[in-house]
């Protein structure tokens, strides 16, 4: 059997708490865990964080990528007794307190599991094989290149149906990210397309948003999701509910009722699945691929194992489905359980988690947004003014921040953002 290669990580006197994913969830508890009695390794397969809710404005070409990724190890430089690992958790050996990586292995005191959830294609592979998604900035990039690249090609293609399915597009999910990805497509088919492509004729672009339930933004209020359905529609959106989509060839979009669109963009964003990891045992594992914890964040069955963010399973009387999965209840999960395990340091008890609903929001486009919030709901310009406020301000980094803010009072001043490259990544030939 061949020899386990250990991460070279110096033995300490104080416990080890090792943190799978710096998300959300992960970078808020190895952050809160600051001189804290323990030392604190992080394990991440980016060696970076990524700030997911601005994903499709990096696919809109609106940003740069750089400005809503943040380096993990910059994130830590003055954090003691701690150490970053750019490897992918592929294991854990319970018995052992060890887990596994591409990497080496790693022996562990805690394991926190934050690992996040990926795109869920429902089992259709045929979807997962042709269709786009956009949970990592590598696919929002892949995502803005497809558009661009389309739209050259459409350029060149004289006959018209051929030419549709070049530049039309299907949006597959209606909630926030379907909704706003919707909404930039129609803003940059009004503002730039007359500009950047005079050949085209923007009329002609169609934009389809399906979803397979009643509404809009089922997560939130019936007049938000009423509300944002009308700005779409206003936008010239064809939005269609009670639509489920069933096959997608790359060229052909068939939906459950026999219709068909043809196009050759279509955007996933029909909902997400907890990323894997092996060595569980198969009971804690729940529906959504999510991993069944206590009220303090524990695995179910386990006295050192926790799990945070969207990857945990919470059930409670306020939440019988389990959390949402969104950045808040990650957030407030990864401080929770880093005061807690300073707490249990101290011999204090330790807190349950109890979530604070802060309000969700999404945005159409310029000047419009729907929220609802604690105390009140809102739609138009003061929730787009709030939705701006709440994104800037969760961004990592003075330099991050300062970017998108400036990127956004350009593209909402001129309505013509300077990022629409198409940068194909290119494999250097072996030498
Ligand atoms: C397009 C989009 C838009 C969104 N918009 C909003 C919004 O507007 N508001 C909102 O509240 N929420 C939004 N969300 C949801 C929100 O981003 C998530 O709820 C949040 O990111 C969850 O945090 P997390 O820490 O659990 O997981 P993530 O933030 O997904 O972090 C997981 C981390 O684990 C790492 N990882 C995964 N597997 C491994 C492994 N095996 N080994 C090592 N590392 C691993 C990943 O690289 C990643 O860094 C959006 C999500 C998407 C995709």
């Amino acid at each position: 059997m061949a020899e386990k290669y250990y991460f070279s990580i110096p033995d300490t006197e104080v416990p080890r708490i090792v943190i799978i994913g710096g998300g959300f969830a992960g970078l808020k508890m190895a952050r809160s865990l600051r001189s804290a009695p323990y030392q604190v390794v992080l394990i991440d397969k980016n060696n970076y964080h990524q700030f997911q809710p601005l994903f499709y404005q990096v696919a809109m070409s609106g940003l740069e990528p750089s400005s809503i990724v943040f380096p993990l190890r910059k994130a830590f430089q003055k954090q003691k007794q701690f150490y970053f690992r750019n490897a992918e958790v592929i294991k854990i050996d319970s018995g052992l307190n060890e887990v596994q990586t591409d990497r080496g292995w790693l022996a562990y005191d805690y394991l926190i599991i934050a690992i996040g959830a990926d795109t869920n294609f429902f089992g259709n592979q045929m979807i997962a094989d042709h269709a786009l998604p956009m949970k990592s900035v590598s696919e929002a990039l892949y995502l803005r290149n497809k558009i661009l690249e389309d739209l050259e090609s459409a350029l060149n293609i004289r006959d018209y149906e051929e030419r549709q399915s070049w530049i039309d597009i299907v949006i597959v999910g209606g909630g926030p990210t379907g909704v706003e990805v919707a909404g930039a497509l129609a803003e940059m088919r009004k503002y730039i397309l007359p500009k950047d492509y005079k050949e085209l004729n923007p009329k002609e672009i169609d934009i389809h948003l399906i979803e397979a339930g009643p509404s809009l933004l089922a997560g939130m209020s019936e007049l938000s999701g009423q509300k944002a359905e009308e700005f779409l529609l206003d936008m010239g959106v064809l939005v269609k509910k009670n639509t489920q989509v069933t096959s997608y060839d790359g060229k052909t979009v068939t939906m459950k009722d026999g219709s068909v669109i043809q196009s050759r963009k279509l955007i996933w964003a029909a909902g997400v699945s907890g990323n894997k990891i092996s060595g569980l045992p198969a009971d804690v594992i729940v529906r959504g691929n999510r991993i069944k914890v206590d009220t303090f964040c524990k695995v179910e069955g386990s006295d050192n194992i926790y799990a945070i963010g969207d990857i945990a399973s919470m059930v409670s009387e306020a939440y019988p489905n389990a959390h949402p999965q969104v950045a808040q209840v990650a957030l407030q999960q990864g401080q929770l359980l880093a005061k807690n395990l300073i707490r249990k340091s101290n011999g204090q008890t330790e807190k349950p988690f109890k979530y604070v609903d802060k309000g969700s929001m999404a945005t159409i486009g310029k000047n419009k947004a729907v929220a609802d919030l604690p105390f009140m709901k809102l739609n138009g310009f003061f929730a787009w003014l709030i939705w701006l406020a709440v994104h800037l301000l969760s961004l990592i980094g003075v330099k991050n921040k300062l970017l998108v803010f400036l990127n956004w009072i350009i593209n909402y001043l001129t309505y013509d953002p300077s990022l629409r490259l198409i940068i194909r990544p290119r494999v250097p030939k072996k030498v």
